[in-house]
């Protein structure tokens, strides 16, 4: 112990004394190597939030990206594969795709739909699949919310489609925002057309805290999982989805452009714009 004392002092010692020269002096006053910057969480609330605790007044960058991600596409046949949905739990369907639970499939079909709809009205939107369906470790570079992450740390937008739980156990369409970095006009603008979950919904879901919001389209039963599974309604259910959310998005992004900008998106001029 104490000749390990001793030889700290020596190492210690020797770029402070008289002794040393030029480069040592610029070398302790060089700043320390740039750390990640970490993202700052809102503390939790006293009381677990109920409904809508939180307001997006953050504007987004002027041509921000988009990016749209399905939930659960990289946790299937393990924890958190999402919901079989009422037809397949109680039902007794067969599930759309082996492999994978109903709520990926809907999530991939109407992520897909939403970017196709996006980009139609000209949005920066793109998609991202893992494509491999099972990734245990979560720090893997090919993650949903690894990637997410990346994308929100350079200043893009990051929403991960889902759908929830059949009753009793789901809740229902909302959005769950993203904490970190401050609660987003785009989040407001989708609570505005879906509703809203608090932002410490179960205590603060993992891909909010990496800055990824998550929307819950629905509960997969009834009338919408109906018209999902239903071949004939199908298209028209996924389009019907994907232009709600993709409306609410164009809300979002107008909300940080100027005027002139606004209106030129909207097909007009600015005379008959508002
Ligand atoms: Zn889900």
């Amino acid at each position: 112990m104490r000749r390990i004392a001793l030889a700290l002092v020596g190492v210690l010692a020797v770029p402070l004394a008289a002794e040393a020269g030029l480069m040592d002096i610029l070398e302790s006053m060089k700043p320390a190597p740039p750390v990640r910057k970490e993202p700052q969480l809102p503390p939790l609330p006293p009381t677990p939030g109920r409904g809508k605790n939180w307001v997006g007044d953050r504007m987004p960058k002027k041509d921000m990206p988009i990016l749209v991600l399905a939930g659960h596409a990289d946790s299937q046949r393990m924890y958190g594969s999402g919901t079989p949905g009422r037809a397949v739990d109680i039902g007794g369907a067969a599930p759309m795709q082996a492999g994978m639970t109903d709520e990926l499939y809907w999530n991939l079909r109407t992520a897909k739909a939403v970017v196709a709809e996006g980009q139609r009205q000209g949005l920066e939107i793109t998609f991202y699949d893992p494509g491999v369906r099972t990734i245990r470790n979560g720090e893997d570079p090919r993650t949903n919310w690894s990637v997410g992450a990346e994308h929100a740390a350079k200043g893009g937008y990051v929403v991960e489609i889902h759908y929830d739980a059949y009753a009793p156990h789901g809740i229902g369409a909302g959005i769950i925002p993203a904490v970190a970095f401050g609660f987003s006009v785009m989040d407001e603008a989708l609570a505005k057309e879906f509703g809203a979950y608090p932002y410490d919904y179960r205590g603060m879901l993992g891909a909010p805290r990496k800055v990824v919001s998550m929307l819950e389209i629905g509960m997969l039963e009834g009338a919408l999982e109906a018209g999902l599974r239903d071949p004939s309604q199908r298209e028209a259910t996924l389009n019907q989805i994907a232009k709600r959310v993709v409306t609410a998005l164009q809300e979002g992004l107008e909300q940080g452009q100027p005027l002139d900008m606004v209106c030129r998106m909207r097909g007009r001029v600015a005379a008959d714009c508002s």
